[in-house]
């Protein structure tokens, strides 16, 4: 399936006639046509791409020059280019360069685009949005939007699930539902397919209206509304309202309601009103008066299932939101599934809906529901044997998903291996162009190893030319003839299809390790850092710190996010940490704060920039420099404005100019200071003073030495309090890692979660003491866990008695006695179901990690860099 590019660019027109003028003037030599230059009227485009490092299809694929915060989208048309792309959607505003002064002429490149189709909007993500929700509307099969705060993906996938033998199913990848996913996962919409499966996620009002119009929802499913405050929204009740506008065409809505003021907004937005066409509701819920009245009749905590019952009128006489039902026709039915907590509940509930709906059998639907799987689409990278990793994605297998998850392997270790299944489903004339496209796809990732599993394969073995193919019949055969030998400093991929069972494999693969771990969540990274970019002046440069081991988050992991993520600058404490990043494959300037002579030879050995702090270690470095007979090696200056740390003095600052200004071994490639306090609005004259003592240094040594260098003091309190002294760069430090340090609220998302885990359960009765000298002292009958973390795991020794809290299944506890070495006991009165195994969180979303910081009588800094080594880092995606 696919349009011409020549289709394409006239559903983009948004011509008027001066951009068209301008355009011609500006190229003169090519036909224009509305908008847009084409060169090749029959470029086929079947796929859209937003991201230049992740580009499948070249030949066949239009790339959006999305505009960034503090990029010009241009540059990644550029990288597009280079990487095969030819047809292009660009912002016409890049041209507007063009007109101005002579300075910025050359900013719009007609030479290096030269082959390729363009095509002008004036903003290419609502052109994106605007294409797709026009390709859209070349179907008319059922589909189905979801929105809701929690459960959206689970429900669809579990839909997928239950309906994919009686339809052909198109859906989201993972939880694609943003402004820029919505419109990539309903480009998959082809003829072949006949029911659509969307999400759609919001952040703020405005945004909703634009996922309506590409999703055109004739089915509408509202899971849960939440109690999560969002920054994004004045009140509960505003979301809730943007949240209705995904369905203010749909024929028929599934929603529960937590509480009564949902249910009156529901009702009050969908009652028929002249100009408003009828949308029938159906409520989902436990109680008397729900469409659908759900009952848990036994919850088996063994077997790990619950059998719930179901009443609810049959679908025919489904009210309308007049309440006028028809004659009661009341069914009850009952089915298990293999879950026992509520929302599982509530989500299989609103499936059992859905699917009567669309025509499922009772008897089809209560086969199926006992075997639902248990959804995370998070994808995880985690540790595994012979210093691998493994990203474990064996639940589906499809040509979008496989796309995500190779886009994700080759952000990690430089050696990849695919294990990859049989592409279930398909018959025989699908099937050849299925596996040619999935092996293009492989080819163009550059995957090293390939191992595949299945007849199919085999048959299709030619279509796979990489270095290294291996081939299995089964998942029997290979885990059979397994040898941990075989993979050794690799980033492996599982991707097979749910039959094949691939559980096998990652079960051997895995890495069997202490359980408690420190999740980091590297989508929370990502966002950190785009949310303080856009604080930024433009032009601004930033650095991000990663000294201590990333803040405990993980040194090259964060590094090599950082540096897919485009960070100008990354810093470190010590040389040898900048190793690690070399070592690692870090191509970005690296900065080390604290050097000595010893390290010289390090820094020089792997490109690392020093921090210069003072004559001595100046003049030493120069030495080593010119006896090694190197010159100009970048340095960075380091003055001292207040902080009383490493510096050199304001009065100093002449005479460094003078030695400066006279040798060639270093150049000053920035100068720079440290704020003392700039989250404390107590300190602001001291801020302003700092900050006026190292504008007056610069001064000094740019006069001297002729030339300019980049000037910063900003670290992440100072982006947000300071904006003027953001200066030509900022370093972002704890705010990356999720924690604002001001008064200001700032939509920064949580990055680590620390969970450990039970190991024993004990009923404690009063009189009994817990813990070393019987500090804990229990005077009502008391069940206390044992949980699976220490102070030699950073769990201080200040958190005894009481000060110290956890959460389990949702459920603050507190410390009983006092905190062991590597393990400590918590009391679990308020949670009578915690079973031994159950994991507890000792912070994050759900715990701050500075109320823990608060009882411990530190800073989040010290805790996230006190988690011991021994502690597994693991990194999900969501
Ligand atoms: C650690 C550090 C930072 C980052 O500070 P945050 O408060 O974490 O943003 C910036 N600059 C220097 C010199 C640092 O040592």
């Amino acid at each position: 399936m696919g349009y011409s590019i020549k289709d394409i660019a006239a559903v983009l027109d948004f011509s008027d006639k001066a951009d068209v003028a301008r355009l011609q003037a500006l190229s003169p030599e090519v036909t224009l046509k509305g908008h847009s230059r084409i060169l090749r009227e029959n470029d086929m485009i079947e796929h859209l791409t937003v991201d230049s490092r992740k580009i499948s299809f070249a030949g066949s694929s239009l790339f959006f020059a999305l505009k960034t915060s503090n990029r010009d989208g241009l540059d990644y048309a550029l990288q597009a280019y280079e990487a095969g792309i030819r047809n292009f959607v660009l912002n016409i505003a890049a041209l507007s360069l063009v007109e101005g002064e002579s300075a910025s002429v050359s900013a719009f490149d007609w030479e290096a685009l030269q082959q390729a189709n363009l095509i002008f909007v004036p903003d290419t993500l609502e052109a994106l949005q605007y294409l797709v929700s026009w390709h859209r509307q070349q179907f008319r099969y059922p589909v189905i939007g979801i929105t809701g705060s929690n459960g959206k993906t689970i429900v669809k996938e579990w839909l997928n699930y239950l309906l994919e033998s009686n339809y052909k199913v198109v859906r989201s990848p993972r939880s694609f539902n943003s402004q820029i996913g919505v419109p990539l996962s309903v480009w998959e919409m082809t003829d072949a397919d006949n029911l659509g499966i969307f999400e759609a996620g919001i952040s703020t009002v405005g945004e909703m209206d634009k996922l309506q119009s590409i999703i055109l929802p004739e089915i509408g499913i509202l899971t849960g509304i939440g109690d999560a405050h969002d920054s994004g929204f004045d009140s509960k009740l505003q979301k809730l309202r943007e949240k209705l506008l995904l369905f203010k065409q749909s024929k028929i809505l599934f929603y529960h309601a937590e509480d009564n003021w949902i249910e009156k907004e529901v009702r009050l937005t969908f009652s028929k009103t002249a100009n408003q066409p009828q949308v029938r509701l159906v409520r989902i819920g436990a109680d008397e008066n729900a469409d659908i009245r759900l009952t848990q009749i036994k919850v088996d905590e063994k077997r790990h299932t619950t059998i719930i019952s179901a009443v609810y009128q049959a679908e025919a006489t489904w009210s309308d939101a007049s309440g006028q039902g028809q004659q009661a026709d009341i069914r009850q039915m009952q089915f298990e599934i293999p879950f026992t907590d509520a929302a599982a509940l509530q989500n299989a509930g609103t499936c059992l809906a859905v699917c009567l709906y669309l025509g499922l059998s009772t008897a089809g639907f209560i086969s199926k529901v006992q075997g639902l799987p248990a959804i995370d689409m998070r994808l995880q990278v985690l540790p595994a044997i012979n210093r691998c990793s493994v990203i474990n994605d064996s639940y589906s297998l499809d040509q979008r998903s496989l796309q995500v998850a190779l886009d994700l392997l080759n952000q990690q270790l430089p050696s990849k291996t695919l294990i990859l299944s049989d592409i279930p489903g398909l018959n025989q004339t699908d099937a050849p162009t299925a596996y040619r496209q999935m092996a293009d796809l492989i080819l163009n990732k550059k995957v090293n190893r390939v191992i595949t599993v299945g007849a199919q394969w085999k048959r299709y073995a030619a279509l796979l030319k990489v270095p290294v193919l291996e081939q299995y019949d089964s998942t029997e055969a290979l885990t059979r003839t397994f040898q941990p030998g075989q993979f050794k400093d690799e980033a492996i991929l599982l991707k097979g299809a749910r039959s094949f069972q691939f559980e096998e494999i990652f079960y051997l693969l895995q890495e069997k390790v202490h359980q408690t771990r420190l999740e980091i969540n590297l989508t929370a990274i990502v966002h950190n850092q785009k949310m303080y970019r856009s604080l930024l002046q433009p032009g601004v440069k930033m650095m991000a710190m990663v000294k201590a081991f990333a803040y405990g988050s993980g040194l090259l992991e964060m590094a090599s996010v950082l540096q897919y993520h485009h960070i100008d600058y990354l810093t470190v404490a010590y040389a040898d940490e900048g190793v690690v990043l070399r070592n690692g494959g870090i191509t970005t300037p690296v900065m080390v704060m604290n050097v000595d002579q010893y390290a010289f030879e390090t820094l020089v050995a792997h490109q690392l920039e020093p921090e210069i702090y003072s004559f001595r270690i100046l003049k030493e470095f120069m030495a080593f420099l010119s006896a090694q007979g190197l010159s100009q090696y970048p340095v960075h200056i380091k003055l001292d404005t207040g902080m009383h740390r490493l510096g050199f003095d304001p009065d100093e600052v002449d005479a460094l100019g003078d030695l400066l200004s006279r040798q060639k071994t270093v150049y000053v490639k920035s100068a720079f200071s440290h704020f003392t306090s700039s989250e404390d609005d107590g300190d602001d004259q001291f801020t302003h003073q700092q900050a006026k003592l190292l504008l007056q240094g610069c001064a000094i040594l740019e006069n001297k030495l002729g030339y300019g260098f980049i000037r910063h003091i900003a670290n992440t309190a100072a982006i947000a309090r300071f904006p003027e002294y953001q200066l030509d760069m900022v370093r972002l430090g704890i705010g990356l890692y999720g924690i604002n340090t001001t008064s200001e609220s700032l939509p920064i998302r949580t990055v680590a979660t620390l969970k450990a885990t039970i190991a024993q359960i004990k009923e404690i009765a009063p009189g009994q003491t817990v813990g070393y000298n019987r500090m804990g002292k229990v005077a009502v009958p008391t069940r206390t866990a044992t949980i699976r973390i220490g102070y030699a795991d950073g769990f201080s020794r200040m958190l005894s008695n009481g000060r110290g809290k956890v959460l389990l299944h949702g459920k603050i506890c507190p410390v009983i006695g006092n905190v062991c070495m590597d393990m400590t006991m918590i009391n679990i009165n308020a949670v009578p179901t915690a079973m031994e195994g159950d994991e507890v969180e000792i912070f994050g979303p759900e715990l701050p990690v500075q109320q823990m910081a608060a009882a411990s009588g530190t800073s989040s800094y010290e805790i996230f860099t006190s988690i011991g080594q021994r502690i597994n880092r693991i990194y999900v995606e969501d």
